[in-house]
């Protein structure tokens, strides 16, 4: 595994990139304006204030000067980025360790995290998409119990002819059927699943409940899925742990038997569980995923198992740069027709556009 030491350490690694003056990387021109690029997972602040308390909302609306790659937990810091592993960074072996203990104040968003989250703009995402040469993107919401960020999102983006929202319902709230329709009224384009953020198994009855709801729609569901971390990270506290495995994929064959056949997408290629997530997708032909934070490696296995037909751009903006599954998705592929295919042929199709 090499070990950077500083941007220019990756710089000199990844000649696809370039570094802005706020310390951020973006694909190089010249790379970028070969293809038609849309990202099919990426937030703004309003899509995901629900992860942050109330009483840290401070939304910055013309920040174009923070470096979101310095303020992610992903790599976290500039010596643990690795691209060969999914997330792009390593973890510690131990929580109880400085490196672990770091990395939980870090995942619980302090101090870093929570001012990327306020400072994501709809104005920063034009910027950062425009800089990488990226041409639309598809904008997920995280529900809160009221179902009210949804529209919020809505309200900002509602201008902007190439970005595409997918609505999310919170499971436990009411008027599951009410909400769906005022969304489509909204012109969402299809529906967001969160099981780790919610801390609701992916196989619980209410979540259950509202997959069947939303199928109806046939609108595409994607749903976060697969291990964010491993489980087996030495003094875990228990409500990661818990937390982490209400996405675990063995939870999901049972679920899709039960629901029809309608465009479910796998987030993050089913992140460490991504050979689990190849056998579900042969058993579910109906079935996609976003290659966001996913390795070379992986990304060629998914192509020689299910194809680049099911395969999806995505880089979970802002908390990811979007430079490195680009990279790692050029350099997965060979040919142009399987490249414009994966970064955006197949999200067309999706989002039902010409
Ligand atoms: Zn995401």
């Amino acid at each position: 595994m090499n070990i950077f030491h500083s941007k220019q350490d990756i710089l000199t690694d990844f000649p696809e990139i370039s570094l802005s003056e706020q310390g951020d990387f973006f694909l190089k021109k010249e790379i970028g304006k070969q293809f038609e690029i849309i990202d099919f997972h990426t937030h703004i602040f309003e899509s995901i204030s629900s992860i942050v308390p109330s009483f840290l909302h401070n939304p910055i609306n013309n920040d174009l000067e923070t470096c979101f790659f310095d303020l992610s937990p992903y790599p976290e810091k500039i010596e643990y980025f690795c691209f060969e592993s999914v997330f792009y960074r390593s973890w510690p072996h131990s929580f109880w360790s400085k490196k672990g203990l770091r990395t939980f104040f870090t995942l619980l968003g302090y101090p870093k995290v929570v001012k990327l989250l306020n400072s994501a703009s709809i104005e920063r995402l034009m910027i950062d998409m425009s800089k990488s040469s990226i041409n639309g993107s598809v904008i997920h919401v995280i529900a809160d119990k009221k179902n009210q960020n949804t529209r919020f999102t809505y309200d900002k983006i509602k201008s902007h002819p190439n970005i595409w929202l997918f609505g999310s319902i919170h499971p436990f709230s009411k008027n599951k059927e009410k909400t769906v329709d005022q969304f489509l009224n909204l012109g969402v384009k299809g529906f967001k699943i969160n099981p780790h953020v919610w801390k609701i198994d992916f196989d619980h009855p209410e979540n259950i409940t509202l997959l069947k709801i939303l199928a109806k729609t046939g609108l595409p569901i994607l749903s976060c899925s697969g291990f964010p971390i491993s489980p087996d990270i030495r003094k875990m506290p228990g409500y990661l742990k818990k937390m982490i495995y209400t996405q675990d994929l063995n939870k999901y064959e049972k679920v899709l038997d039960q629901l029809p056949a309608f465009p479910f997408i796998f987030a993050h290629g089913g992140l460490l569980q991504h050979k689990i997530l190849i056998q579900l997708m042969k058993k579910f032909p109906h079935t996609f995923t976003d290659i966001s934070t996913q390795t070379i490696g992986t990304i060629k296995n998914f192509l020689s198992e299910v194809g680049c037909h099911r395969l999806l751009f995505g880089s979970d903006y802002p908390f990811f740069n979007p430079v490195f599954p680009l990279i790692a998705l050029l350099r997965a592929t060979h040919h142009d027709e399987e490249r414009a295919t994966i970064l955006s042929g197949n999200a067309k199709k999706l989002l039902n556009l010409p």
